[in-house]
């Protein structure tokens, strides 16, 4: 009788595992791909896929097949009982093995002989698999795992060597004077969000703020306490509270940007609000207005088809709108423009 697997006691341990690795919703790489590509042709397999399970879902980042899809709900996954029990898994047929009898996605799948092999990262956590399936049932004469073991300490050795080029391109992602991303991490990020957002069928939002009449600033207070200003701004980017795939980042000059997935814009504004407030509230000066200010254009699309480059353009276009109509305010491109937060006296109201 199909029945879910604990996780196993050292789940919590694994998936941090798994997200260090970076490597979720990641593109396809070749890398990976000629392991599968080996894996299918040697067994004569069917199909060959390397897959990584973290919480809820099994995500694969190699896949012999397109018919296939990348990402497979954990509690259907077959994959799990490797990750739950560390050891390799051979099943003769899954349409008769009494482990799998009333497996919910047994019946629409012609698959019937599977392999799988753990992929174990140090220091001995299961992220994942590689694994093999012939849709004739039987173990093949001669079947012989220690290939696919071999092959799975290879896709190891990959995901190891990836990550600490992943390191090393992380400092050609940083912005060296605020310590934010950098617009080459922005690029990377917001084509991950698109997928992260996609897949989950969530909204995927952006937020792009300007400083107000910063030349001026520039040109007043001189370059440096512009420096100092664009420090303290990104500063303030990085305490606001982010959820882990949030992205804040300088975007360029004295622009700044911000990732959201999973809520729209409206809920948006309500961070861009608390954004401006803190600005307000750090008491940063601006020699001819009083009080530094930004300007927020935030535009958002649904999780089912999103356009990045429409996504750009329309944060643009309300970040234009927002100097248009005065600077000092937010606008979401759904064109439910707020006002300039409420500023205490002290601070100068925006131009108009
Ligand atoms: P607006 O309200 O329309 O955004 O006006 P603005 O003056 O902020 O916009 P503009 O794009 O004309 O000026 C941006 C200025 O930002 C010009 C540039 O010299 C300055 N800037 C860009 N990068 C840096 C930097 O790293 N340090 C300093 N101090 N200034 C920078
Ligand atoms: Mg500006
Ligand atoms: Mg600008």
């Amino acid at each position: 009788m199909w029945r879910i697997p604990d996780p196993p006691a050292n789940e919590t341990e694994r998936v941090a595992a798994l997200v260090a690795c970076n490597i979720l919703d990641t593109p396809r790489e070749e890398r990976f791909d000629r392991l599968s590509w080996l894996a299918q042709r040697f067994y004569g397999a069917d199909l060959a896929f390397i897959g990584f399970i973290n919480a809820d879902t099994q995500w694969l980042k190699s896949v012999t097949s397109s018919a296939i899809g990348v990402s497979i709900e954990r509690r259907s996954s077959i994959c799990q009982l490797i990750v739950a029990s560390g050891e390799p898994l051979v099943v003769s047929d899954l349409r008769t093995d009494e482990r799998f009898e009333g497996h919910p996605a047994l019946p629409q799948l012609s698959l019937r002989f599977y392999a799988g092999v753990p992929l174990i990262v140090p220091p001995g956590l299961v992220i994942g698999s590689l694994c093999i399936m012939r849709h004739e049932p039987g173990v093949p004469e001669g079947f012989d795992i220690r290939v696919l073991q071999k092959l799975a300490a290879i896709a190891v050795d990959e995901i190891e060597l990836r990550s600490l080029n992943f390191d090393l391109t992380r400092l050609t992602r940083i912005d060296a004077l605020t310590g934010l991303g950098n617009r080459r991490c922005f690029d990377e990020e917001i084509e991950r969000a698109r997928l992260r957002c996609q897949r989950m069928g969530t909204p995927l939002t952006l937020m792009m703020a300007d400083i107000d009449q910063f030349k001026e600033l520039n040109d007043l207070a001189g370059h440096r306490s512009g420096d100092e200003v664009l420090r303290r701004i990104g500063a303030i980017f990085a305490s606001v509270p982010l959820r882990p795939d949030d992205v804040a980042v300088r975007y360029g000059g004295e622009e700044f940007a911000f990732i959201v997935s999973g809520i729209g814009a409206s809920d948006a504004v309500g961070i861009a609000e608390r954004i401006l407030e803190t600005v307000q509230a750090a008491g940063l000066q601006h020699p001819t207005r009083g009080a530094l200010t930004l300007s927020v254009g935030i535009a958002s699309q649904p999780g089912n088809d999103i356009d990045i480059e429409q996504l750009l353009s329309e944060a643009d276009a309300a970040l234009y709108e927002a100097k248009r109509s005065g600077r000092n305010r937010i606008v979401a491109s759904d064109s439910q423009w707020r006002g300039p937060p409420a500023a205490p006296q002290s601070l100068a109201q925006p131009k108009a």
